[in-house]
């Protein structure tokens, strides 16, 4: 079963709604804070560069 998760963790590739944009694009996901309790990352709209969300990952 722990093949299964090296699978798990490509799957980060998603789409987001980015206002700048005006609809779902493919977004990126960055490291932007590594907290004590789990690690804070950003979504970055890869057409125009803008965030476009967070997220809290626990560690
Ligand atoms: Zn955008």
């Amino acid at each position: 079963m722990e093949n299964n998760r090296s699978q798990f963790e490509k799957l980060v590739a998603t789409h987001l709604y980015c206002d700048h944009c005006g609809g779902s694009m493919p977004v990126e996901e960055v490291l932007l804070l590594i907290l004590p309790d789990g690690n804070l990352y950003e979504y970055r709209c890869l057409h125009c560069g803008k965030s476009v969300g967070e997220k809290r990952e626990r560690g």
